[in-house]
């Protein structure tokens, strides 16, 4: 039996930890993980990770523990003091990449050749790049985001998440004096790079943050979502099945859940039992249709440029989506 396990993200990694825990050996298809955002870790899911992969992820070098949050959203502001672990997904990826060659040589293989996915008996796939014309993919919205590095005088080590002028912005310590900054906007065109120093100079983050330097090209946050989720032999995983807006800060969370529920519903297959592959499709678009709840209700009533048409969208996605996700 062939089973490949297409992308190297985290979801990837669980997929491949699981199969391989199982008897199953896998082949983990794709390049190099090639990507490598600033993101938090929410406790529940740093438990899950650790005890997944038998690993402490707060130990690898450049993870970084958060105190808490500080939270001004609609004009209040608020301080939650719940630790998260702010660690880089290229640092992430490696670490568990680490974990499952020390403690699988042999069941896993890696490639980053190019693979006929048909050949393989089944695939997961985790990849965000969607590799053949029988699969889609549906934007909810264009909003987009941009990432920065910030130096700071503040070593209170509290990521901050903000409502500002033009969307939303988020700043996560990556030692005690540097973070990353995350500035959310509904509409590009009216955004030049120079909003990232204004966003910055209209909110509270103005007397902590000194410079700002290094900012990316705008990448789209809006949700997408992959159609179709499931086929005889195939089963998209994480980002593969859908990407999450990062206002819901548990997209890692998401991708751990979905490969461990995949990997599950692979076994029910091995067994003879066909009907787990409609339950998971309804699962993973009753997750999608809820990530979209969250959304409309964090960007309703928004007036900064474009936020109207994000929500909008949102709520025709909701509509579109209502007689598939009503099924059990
Ligand atoms: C700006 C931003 C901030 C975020 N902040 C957080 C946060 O704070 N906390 C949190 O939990 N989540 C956050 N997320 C979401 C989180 O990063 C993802 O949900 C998570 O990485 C999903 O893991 P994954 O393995 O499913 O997908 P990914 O990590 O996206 O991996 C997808 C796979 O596809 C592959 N791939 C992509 N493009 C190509 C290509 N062209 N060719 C071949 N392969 C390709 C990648 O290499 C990788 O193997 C954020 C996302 C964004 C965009």
């Amino acid at each position: 039996m062939r089973i490949l396990v297409h992308g190297r993200g985290v979801s990837a990694m669980t997929a491949a930890w699981i199969l391989a825990e199982q008897g199953y050996h896998n082949t983990i298809v794709g390049p190099s993980y090639n990507q490598d955002l600033q993101v938090a870790i929410n406790q529940d899911t740093l438990r899950l990770l650790n005890e997944i992969f038998q690993i402490q992820l707060q130990e690898v070098p450049t993870a970084h523990w958060i105190r808490g949050r500080l939270v001004g959203w609609n004009g209040e502001s608020d301080a939650v003091n719940e630790g998260s672990l702010s660690i880089r997904t290229g640092a992430l990826t490696h670490a568990l990449e680490s974990q499952l060659t020390k403690r699988f040589n042999g069941s896993v293989s890696w490639t980053d050749e190019k693979i006929d996915l048909e050949e393989a008996t089944f695939t997961f796939e985790a990849s965000t790049k969607l590799q053949d014309r029988q699969f889609s993919s549906l934007s909810f919205g264009k909003r987009v985001a941009t990432i920065a590095s910030a130096r700071m005088s503040d070593s209170s080590n509290f990521s901050r998440v903000e409502q500002t002028k033009l969307g939303w912005q988020f700043l996560l310590p990556t030692s005690e004096n540097e973070g990353k900054l995350f500035v959310i906007v509904a509409n590009p065109d009216l955004c030049p790079k120079s909003c990232v120093e204004t966003a910055v100079q209209d909110s509270s983050l103005c007397s902590i943050v000194q410079s700002v330097e290094d900012i990316q090209p705008w990448v789209l946050v809006a949700p997408k979502l992959s159609q179709p989720l499931v086929t005889a032999n195939r089963i998209r995983i994480g980002e593969g099945a859908f990407s999450f807006d990062p206002v819901c800060g548990d997209g890692i969370g998401y991708a751990v859940r979905s490969s461990l529920l995949a990997t599950t519903t692979f076994f029910d297959l091995i067994r003879g039992e066909f009907r787990g592959l409609e339950y998971y499709r309804a699962r993973i678009l009753k997750t999608f249709q809820a990530h979209l709840h969250g959304c409309a209700n964090v960007y309703s009533g928004w007036s900064a440029d474009g936020w109207a048409g994000e929500f909008a969208v949102t709520l025709k996605g909701l509509e579109f989506l209502k007689p598939i996700g009503t099924r059990n």
